[in-house]
């Protein structure tokens, strides 16, 4: 098809279908583009520490209220003093995102609050690796236990079903134009000793495509950033060996930083057009 007649049938199509029928697609809420955070309320599960604290600190320096979600109290009070410092207002709420009881209290204390939620980010993450069978000398050593297996389950996908249902159901009820980001992982891809945290991970960037689709007609936005490996105390708590042999295989030789995902983040929040995708921050790590 000529490209002018592609381009009239597409804006045809465009108007008919989508801005002409608000019961399928919210037109007004279509309206808003590119995310301003200032004044915008942004959650953040694991926000204590780690990438969930900086990525905190990024969206404060634009104006935006977090509310900051974790487990500790100690590491809470200083990522909220952080952010105020760096000129933005923040609460803490002290939360288990894989109980869904915590879940539905700390988002009604963060409405109570601050109103509306904008945006959440699903970064809470743990770490139980190793290999799912371990057999040395004729025998079976060690197996992954399904202990190990559920506690992954249960905070890093578990815990983004909940957050994410919670966050969306809010939006959708006040008419909020919001967008959820997952932080998934390059183990998506299937990490040797991560039967589960890769299950988990994979599982995180497939919600986030589901959650594209099921809620743009509300308005809302879904994606996800899987980083390979990045400068924080959940990196710093692998063997030094495993460490060394995995940055020797990053083509750009280095560990990536915090601030380079709340970037990423800050670039998902503000683009309009990202929906259903998974930004891959890895120097071009390949598993
Ligand atoms: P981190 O261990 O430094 O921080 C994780 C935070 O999540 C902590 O503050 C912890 O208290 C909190 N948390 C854990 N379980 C929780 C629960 N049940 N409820 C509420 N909060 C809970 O880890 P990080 O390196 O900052 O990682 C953040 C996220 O990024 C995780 O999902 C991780 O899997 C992912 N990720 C990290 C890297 C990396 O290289 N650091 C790479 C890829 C993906």
């Amino acid at each position: 098809m000529h490209r002018s007649r592609l381009w009239i049938s597409l804006c045809a199509f465009h108007t008919s279908k989508w801005h002409d029928s608000p019961s399928i697609w919210h037109a007004d809420l279509l309206q808003e583009k590119n995310m301003d955070l200032n004044g915008k309320t942004i959650v953040i599960t694991g926000g204590g520490q780690g990438l969930g604290r900086a990525m905190a600190i990024v969206m404060a320096k634009e104006g935006a209220n977090l509310a900051l979600i974790d487990l500790n109290d100690e590491p809470l009070a200083e990522a909220v003093q952080l952010c105020k410092d760096a000129g933005g207002d923040a609460k803490s709420y002290k939360a288990n995102v894989a109980k869904e009881d915590d879940v539905i209290a700390a988002f009604d204390a963060i409405e109570a609050d601050f109103g509306e939620v904008h945006g959440l980010i699903n970064n809470a993450g743990i770490l139980r690796d190793g290999l799912m069978i371990k057999f040395k000398d004729g025998k079976i050593e060690k197996r992954m236990s399904l202990a190990e297996w559920q506690a992954v389950i249960d905070v890093n996908l578990t815990g983004v079903f909940l957050c994410g249902r919670e966050a969306a159901s809010r939006m959708i009820e006040k008419g909020v134009a919001g967008c959820i980001i997952n932080i998934s992982s390059i183990s998506k891809a299937g990490n040797m000793g991560q039967t589960n945290y890769s299950a988990a991970k994979a599982g995180v960037a497939a919600m986030a495509t589901v959650w594209a689709k099921e809620l743009a007609r509300y308005g809302i936005r879904a994606a996800a950033i899987a980083p390979g490996f990045i400068a924080t105390e959940m990196v710093a708590s692998m063997k030094p060996e495993a460490l060394e042999k995995m940055a020797a295989g990053i083509p750009l030789r280095r560990l990536g930083e915090p601030e380079e995902v709340a970037h990423t983040a800050k670039f998902i929040f503000e683009n309009d057009y990202i929906s259903g995708r998974v930004i891959e921050l890895d120097a071009g790590l390949r598993l």
